[in-house]
Parts: structure tokens; sequence; C-alpha cells
């Protein structure tokens, strides 16, 4: 039985203070929530302050990103050991935004993956094809590279300690959202990739949460497929009344 997550990334806004208070207005919406796992992801100068805020209410703290090294000459960058100094029980890795913006590798996402596990924390990693690459009819290879690239070398228990995110990224902050069919799809092609290199029990097991404009008035039709596990969401996690209605999707 896999649990499904509802986790939701901040980017690049909210301040400290509004950080907090986002926290304090979730917290009793969550309260009775049992379904489901809540993370939210806040920049890094708010993780601190977000996850006191949190402690004790069951909503878990991610960071957007993580280096591989424990500590060194790394201008910008923050290492595992900070971020559970912080609080933060999770890390995304990955996203499409810093494979876009930063030239971030299968490689080096692979690096962050290996690192943010030996350091205890639970990885989101996030997977998906560009608009071109779909047209082009190479959603699947896209994925199987992604998916290699960034999960080599790991042993099934290390990957049965994995959240998977997959976001399409013509459908991350567009509003155009995969149909719940075509992110189906997806989903369970990668399942099936985690089958031919981890086995099934791991296969069976591994949370895979769709990203790309989820709102409270699509959750529940995602929710419905097979393979979908919870949701990755961007704009709609920026609101306590829209975030909290996608946690209620079983409600909607
Ligand atoms: C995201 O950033 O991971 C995302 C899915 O964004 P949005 O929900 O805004 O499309």
């Amino acid at each position: 039985m896999r649990r499904p997550v509802i986790a939701g990334n901040w980017k690049m806004f909210k301040t400290r203070g509004e950080a907090v208070t986002f926290i304090e207005e979730l917290k009793p919406r969550v309260a009775n929530v049992t379904h489901c796992e809540v993370v939210v992801a806040p920049p890094f100068t708010a993780l601190a302050d977000a996850a006191q805020a949190a402690k004790g209410s069951g909503i878990g703290i991610a960071a957007q990103d993580v280096h591989w090294d424990a500590e060194g000459a790394h201008t910008g960058d923050v290492s595992p050991k900070m971020l559970l100094d912080a609080g933060c029980s999770h890390v995304i890795i990955g996203h499409s935004e810093r494979r876009h913006d930063h030239g971030e590798t299968d490689e080096e996402v692979n690096r962050k993956l290996k690192a943010a596990l030996a350091a205890g924390l639970t990885p989101i990693v996030c997977v998906g094809e560009t608009l071109e690459e779909r047209e082009s009819n190479q959603t699947q290879q896209v994925l199987q590279r992604q998916f290699q690239g960034g999960f080599a070398g790991l042993t099934p228990s290390e990957f049965s300690r994995i959240i998977m995110a997959y976001e399409p990224v013509w459908a991350i902050g567009t509003g155009r959202t995969a149909t719940p069919e075509q992110a189906q799809e997806s989903h369970a092609y990668l399942r099936e990739l985690a089958r031919a290199q981890f086995g099934e029990e791991r296969a069976q097991a591994v949370r895979i949460l769709y990203g790309g404009s989820v709102k409270p008035e699509n959750i529940k039709g995602l929710m419905a497929q097979q393979d979908l596990d919870g949701a990755l969401v961007g704009g709609a996690s920026l609101k306590v009344g829209s975030f909290a209605g996608i946690i209620d999707y079983p409600a909607a």
C-alpha cells in the first residue's frame, strides 16, 4: 500500500515570516489528515523557521536542492548536513528549473541523490520531458535516460527510500495539466523502469508523484489513476486555501 504524498514547492517565494504564517495557518487544516503525507519546500532562507513552526504537526520540510559534498569551497551551495541542521526531512532533486536554469545533468542528480540518502534525507527526484520531446515522441526515451542516469548505482534498498516525481516540463507553471491518462501512461512506464532495475517489490512500493499545474479542481481525476501516488505542486501550493484543497482531494 503506497501512502500518497502531497508536496508543495514554493520555489523562490516567501520570506521567513511569510513561511511561518503559512505553516501556522496550514497546521489546523492538516491536523486530522491521515490519508497522505504533507510536505512543503520553502527557499533555503526560510527552512529553519518553517521547520520550527512545523514541529509536531507532521508536516515535512523539504529543501529545493542540495550539494553532494559535506562541506567545501562551493559558493552558494548547501550541504545535506546543513539541511538536516535546518530541520529538513526531504529534499527535491533534479527539478526541471534546476536542470534548465543551472544546466544540472543526470550525473549531478545522481551524486546529489546519493549524498542525500547517505545523510538520511528523503529525496524527491524529478523527471520529465519538454514539449518538443513529447511532440517528437521521445517521452519514454527521455524518462529512461533520466531514470537510468539519475538512479545509477543505487541498491534496491536505497531506491526504496526515494520518492519520484513525474513533471512534464510543458505542464509546469503553464496552467496546462497532463490529462490523467497522459500522466498514468508515464507513471506506469516509470514503474516499469523501476521493476527492470530494482525488482517487482521495490517497483510496487515506490511513490510516484505527478507535478504540473495541479489545482484543487484537477487533483481528484489525477489521484484516481492507478500509478499516481500524490502531487508535487508549485503555484497552487503558495496559498493555504488552494494547497489545503489539494490535500483534501478525497473530499473534492
Ligand atoms: C513544480 O514546480 O514542481 C510545479 C509542478 O509547478 P506548478 O504546479 O506551478 O506547475
